[in-house]
């Protein structure tokens, strides 16, 4: 199972596709230029998290698959 459910906002993702290139087996740009989930376990779950960490606009949004707590961006 993977460790976060994984999911980008599209009206916050700009595009710039820093998270594909944080955690490139993990997100992909669709054709609109909107960052999508590819492989929700492509990446580490380190690698996930700093891939969200590092978004500029915080439109990616991981939950604990297990516990269903949100996990980023933080409260
Ligand atoms: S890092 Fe954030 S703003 Fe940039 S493409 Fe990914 S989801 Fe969009």
């Amino acid at each position: 199972m993977a460790k976060y459910k994984i999911e980008v906002d599209p009206e916050l993702c700009i595009g710039d596709q820093a998270c594909c290139a944080d955690a490139p087996d993990t997100f992909e740009m669709s054709d609109d230029d909107i960052a999508v989930v590819k492989d929700p376990e492509g990446n580490a779950p380190d690698e996930i998290l700093n891939a969200a960490q590092n978004c500029p606009t915080d439109a990616i949004i991981l939950h604990d698959e297990e516990s269903g707590e949100k996990v980023w961006p933080e409260e």
